[in-house]
């Protein structure tokens, strides 16, 4: 089961009230934006599908994100739209010609030169007397030709529009998400578990080290290679791998803060388990980490070399994941030992298989089949004595798969319905270990 092909990406960015959001709604075309609520740590920002420059994008805006804490405008800015970029093709900046370049804008400007995604400078606000030369001063930011735009009034979006066509990749070629770009993964658990004897088992000799990354992150560095499929890997964590690459001489143990800032930055975790300590408090706070990010998770159960009772153990396993978050039920374990690298090789291949679930959009007339079975067999309860109806559900996105259910007072539904939903998708559509992100939208 292939991923629907992904759409190319357009990020718009730039410091609180230049017009990100009528840009985007602008773009978008409708008033209403699919939101995307989700209260993940990184994932709070808009995001619709519209048809620009002649092709169907996927929009994000970054507007509010950066309002968090004002007092540090800039570095917020920096990391929340660090992460929108990275899944961008395109970037637009958008600047104010009304108030004039900010020491922000140019901070800004300065730091996306040096990042690897096409930006197209927008000059906002141009409407009115604020056109050619409040426009001009753009140029200075070093971006190239800004783009002439009033927002709020549709000036200059036929202009906008080309500069976007002539952006975005071919038709056809790779685009962020797209399985040419390597998978992001990150390898979590807790010290001594295997971590870093995993990565050298999966890299061999091929490895090659890349970094320091340009951005926020200054000391992180990455690792990249090809897998047995010929497909490139990004290992996205930091603290194991300084130890390796040499760049710390002390040995740097992976902690919670490491494991979160890993778990932002990839798409797939494997989780490591040291199969002679099992499934314990620490592994399942691990777990739930990747699902609050929107991860999917494959378990590395290693040290199997040195496990005397390996039925037992698996038995323990088991057990432990039965009893244990929804998600994990029926999760890809596969037992390795990294030392040796016995099973080291269908680590990858389950990577992938995840991968593919986490990529999947289900169509809406399959999708709602299943929603229809799931009303029939438990119609959602009474609120405040009322019933809630739930009239149909789509998926307006994957990665992590992404369902919006419609219906009257939908959004009063009681949780345990909500987890009844959850675990009916993912067992329908037999997702294990894969984050379902649920949406309600009441209509009246
Ligand atoms: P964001 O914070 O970057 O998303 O900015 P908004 O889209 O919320 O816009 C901030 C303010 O600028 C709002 O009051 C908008 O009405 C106004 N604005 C946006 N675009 C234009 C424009 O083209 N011209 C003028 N004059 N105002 C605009
Ligand atoms: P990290 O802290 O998670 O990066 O763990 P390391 O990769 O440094 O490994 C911690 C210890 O476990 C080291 O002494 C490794 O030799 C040992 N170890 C790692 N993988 C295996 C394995 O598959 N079998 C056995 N017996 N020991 C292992």
């Amino acid at each position: 089961m292939l991923p629907t092909p992904q759409l190319p990406t357009l990020v718009i960015l730039g410091r609180p009230n230049v017009g990100k959001s009528s840009l985007f709604n602008r773009l978008v075309g409708r008033k209403i934006a699919i939101v995307d609520d989700t209260p993940g740590v990184t994932r709070d920002r808009k995001e619709a599908e519209g048809r620009v420059g002649g092709r169907d994008v996927r929009i994000l805006d970054t507007a509010g994100l950066e309002e968090a804490a004002p007092e540090t405008v800039q570095g917020r800015m920096r990391a929340s739209s660090e992460a929108a970029l990275r899944e961008a093709d395109v970037a637009l900046f958008v600047v104010d010609v009304r108030t004039g370049l900010t020491p922000a804008d140019r901070a800004f400007a300065q730091w996306l030169r040096r990042q690897h995604t096409p930006v197209i400078l927008v000059a906002n606000k141009t409407e009115g007397r604020f056109g050619g030369q409040a426009a001009m001063e753009a140029y200075e930011l070093g971006l190239g030709d800004p783009v002439p735009v009033s927002a709020e009034h549709g000036d200059g979006m036929g202009d906008l529009h080309d500069a976007i066509r002539e952006a975005l990749p071919a038709e056809g070629e790779a685009v962020a998400g797209d399985a040419e770009r390597p998978l992001r993964l990150a390898i979590i658990g807790r010290p001594n578990a295997g971590k870093s004897t995993l990565l050298n088992a999966l890299t061999g000799e091929e490895r090659m080290i890349t970094g320091p990354e340009p951005g926020l992150t200054r000391d992180s560095v990455a690792v990249q290679w090809t897998d047995e499929t010929g497909a490139a890997v990004r290992l996205v964590d930091t603290a194991g791998l300084r130890k390796k690459a040499r760049i710390e001489q002390h040995l740097e143990k992976m902690s919670a803060a490491a494991s979160i800032a890993a778990l932002k930055e990839c798409e797939i975790a494997i989780l490591v388990v040291d199969a002679l300590l099992g499934m314990e408090e620490q592994e399942l706070r691990l777990a739930r980490l990747a699902e609050r990010e929107g991860r999917a998770v494959v378990i590395a159960f290693n040290k199997w070399d040195a496990v005397e009772d390996r039925e037992a153990t698996k038995r323990r396993l088991e057990d432990a994941l039965m009893a244990s978050l929804a998600q994990m039920r029926g999760i890809k374990v596969v037992p390795i030992s990294a030392k040796t690298g016995r099973g080291v090789e269908k680590l990858m291949p389950a990577v992938r298989e995840v991968y593919a679930l986490w990529n999947r959009r289900i169509p809406t007339g399959e999708l709602n089949r299943w929603f229809e079975t799931m009303m029939t067999r438990h119609p959602p309860p009474l609120s405040e004595g009322r019933r809630i109806k739930l009239r149909y559900a789509t998926m307006p996105k994957a990665r992590p798969p992404t369902v919006t259910v419609f219906g009257t007072r939908a959004e009063q539904l009681p949780e345990d319905y909500r987890r009844y939903l959850v675990n009916g998708f993912r067992e329908a559509f037999t997702m294990p270990g894969v984050p379902i992100r649920l949406q309600m939208r009441g209509t009246t």
